[in-house]
Order: structure tokens, then sequence, then C-alpha cells
């Protein structure tokens, strides 16, 4: 099992997205110095392969100088290790001599765009569009992969078939992300999107991804049509995360996942301290996850799809005291697209083993299966 690394080098972001929750505009940024830490943590701390994701806030607020000196330096030093790299920007800032360096380390890049010019702008910012497209652009002509994030809010819920479309009609493959209510924010519930209408939305995008699998992916239906198949998460969402999911904020504070970054209760330790996964295990955030893991394996023992599921985010389920009081509340919407994916897989197993008189067998042209969603390779 490969463990995940995310590098937060700024907290900081150059956008005002109306939904997000994440943002720190006194945040510090993080120096070389601190990524030599990391390196002298990592040295010795695991041996299974490890992933860095450069996250934020917005991690190109770091700059050219300090991904041309960062990059090395965790590729080279850690190379027992083989670091696998990934970024996640809004691409604002992107320069083609960043990108070029980023196409040297393989970096794919995952960005945020919530669908045509006018409902973008209208939940993220006026203008937003225009800049994220102009580093798409970029990005594209130094053959960076680009994946986008599509939040759905509660105003973008209801213009589902035009943002799917969109995606469609520009080749664009997606990400969805459900707006949630934040831990931070004044007023939590604003843009959020409920359990139902977030299961819904997922078999909307199951239907309309089974008709054009062929022309783009819909990488939450992936992931969880792998999931039902292995009987095993294959996301952060829906594995036990703690202790194999890791974020490193700006100033070095370790935290068990770029969400709770900034947040000084969650913090495990620092990378100038180089802790050990037992030193991290004596953190009070460490036992809070576990806790939840445990709550998970009692709350959730009756459900079927536990295996898979484990309970979803446990972000999510934290009330805003950092109590756990729930599972992750969008099990609604986890139970709801795992019975339909597995309802319609074991449909279309009895309709094409044992041919049934009177039913059509799937022709040449029929649409794509679940099952080939499950068989797809990652
Ligand atoms: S806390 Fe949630 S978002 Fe963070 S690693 Fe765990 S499951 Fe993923
Ligand atoms: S679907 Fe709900 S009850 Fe089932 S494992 Fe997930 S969170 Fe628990």
């Amino acid at each position: 099992m490969a463990f995940h690394v995310m590098l937060i080098p700024s907290m900081n972001c150059p956008s005002n997205c109306n939904y997000c929750w994440g943002v720190d505009k006194e945040s510090e940024t993080m120096s070389i110095e601190t990524i030599k830490e990391v390196v002298e943590w990592l040295e010795n701390f695991r041996e299974e392969p490890v992933t860095f994701t450069f996250h934020g806030g917005e991690p190109l607020l770091a700059g050219f100088d300090f991904y041309r000196e960062a990059l090395p330096l965790l590729s080279k030093r850690l190379s027992h290790l083989k670091p696998a790299f990934a970024l996640q920007s809004n691409l604002w800032l992107l320069t083609p001599e960043m990108a070029q360096l980023f196409s040297e380390y393989n970096i794919p890049v995952g960005s945020s765009l919530d669908g045509p010019k006018d409902v973008n702008d209208f939940q993220r910012g006026k203008g937003y569009y225009e800049k994220t497209m102009r580093g798409y652009e970029i990005a594209k002509a130094n053959d960076l992969s680009v994946s986008f994030i599509c939040t759905f809010t509660s105003h973008s819920i209801k213009l589902k078939e035009e943002i799917f479309n969109y995606f469609l009609e520009n080749g664009l493959n997606l990400k969805l992300h459900p707006a949630l209510p934040s831990l931070r924010a004044e007023d939590p519930e604003k843009w959020a999107l409920s359990p139902e209408e977030y299961g819904e939305l997922l078999i909307y995008l199951l239907d309309e991804y089974l008709e054009h699998a062929d022309e783009i992916e819909v990488k939450n239906i992936d992931h969880l049509a792998k999931a039902v198949f292995m009987r095993r998460g294959t996301v952060c969402t829906y594995v036990d995360c703690m202790g194999d999911t890791f974020a490193v904020g700006p100033d070095g504070s370790i935290y068990p996942c770029y969400r709770f970054v900034g947040m000084p209760d969650y913090v495990m330790g620092n990378v100038r301290d180089h802790p050990s996964m037992e030193d991290l295990a004596e953190s009070e955030a460490w036992k809070l996850l576990h806790r939840f893991k445990d709550y998970v394996d009692e709350e959730c023992s009756d459900c079927k799809y536990i295996k898979f599921c484990r309970g979803g985010c446990p972000y999510n389920a934290l009330n805003r005291d950092g109590e756990i009081e729930g599972v992750d509340p969008h099990c609604t919407a986890y139970k709801m697209i795992f019975k339909e994916l597995t309802d319609r897989v074991n449909k279309e197993f009895l309709t094409s083993s044992l041919p049934i008189p009177g039913m059509s067998q799937p022709g040449k042209n029929s649409k794509a299966s679940v099952m080939k969603l499950m068989l797809k390779p990652s």
C-alpha cells in the first residue's frame, strides 16, 4: 500500500470562491528548508511508495523556484520510496516554465471548474472561468494531464444536465465534489448539497456516463464501481484513511489530511522533529480519527457496504466541536449509489449469462455496462 503526503505550500489563494472554506489570506509560504525537513522526516519513516500532492490554498503561490528545488530534492533523496507527484491548483498562476517543469516530473493536475462560464463564475467569482482556462491552455501546450473537479452546490444541482453536457461537449474529464458544510464557515449550510441530492446526482451521472463512456471520464463513478467490484475502497473517502494520509502545512506542522490544515487542535507533530509513526500515534488527532474507525465498526456493522465505504470521510463526520456524533453525513448518498451499482451489475450478470426468452442481449452498439466500468484499468 502506498501512503500519501499532501504538501500545502500556502493556505492563501488568489481567488475567493463563494463556497470555499479553506483559505487563510495571512498564510505564510512554505520554505525550501521545510521541504528539506520533509525529506529528512520521510527518509526512514516508512518503506512503502509515497505519493506527494501539492495542495492548498493555492500551491502555485510558492513560485517556480520553490518547485525547481523541491521536486529534485523529494524525488532523488527519497528515490527508495518511488515518489509520485500530483498537483491540485486553480491554474491561475501557471506559467509555461512551471508547466514544463511539472511535465518533466509527469505530474497530473487537478483543477476546479464548476461548468460553463456563467455557472462557474456565479458560484466561484467573476472572471474566474477565463483565468482557469488560460492556465489550462498552458498546461495542455506542455502535455500536462488535467482533470477538473466540479463542485456541485445547492445552486448548480438544478443545472446538472447543462453542466454534464458542458464537460462532454468540451472533451473535459470530471470529478464531482459535493459542496460541504464547513467546520469553519459562518453559514456552513448555504451552498451545501443534501445527502439525497448528492445520491441522486451520482445516479444521474452513472446513467449519463453509461451512455457516453467512450467520450468522457467521470472519476467518482469509476472509483465507486471499482470499490463495489473489489469489495474495498480505492480512494481515501472509502478506506480507513488515518495513518496512510498526512498533510504538511506551510510551517511544517503535520495533520491527518489537508482538510485539517490550519486547525491547531489537529496538529500531530512537525516535520522538524522527524516523528515516527509511533510518535504521531500519540497525538490527540490520531486518537480521535481512530475513534472514528472504531465507531464505524460498531455503527455500520449491519451495513452491507461497510467493506468498501468504511463510514466515509471522518472530516465530514466531525461536528463543529470536533466530536464524532455520526458517520459521514453523506451515508444516504453512498447507500443510494452502492445499491444502484450492485443492483445493475447483478441484473447485467443475469441477463448476459442466462439468456431470457424475449429479452434482447446487449448488442455491439449497446451502451457501456457497469461491469465494464468495474474492469476499467485505473
Ligand atoms: S479526512 Fe476525508 S478527505 Fe481527508 S484523507 Fe480522510 S477521507 Fe480523505
Ligand atoms: S453506507 Fe452508511 S452505514 Fe454503510 S458503511 Fe457507509 S456510512 Fe456506514
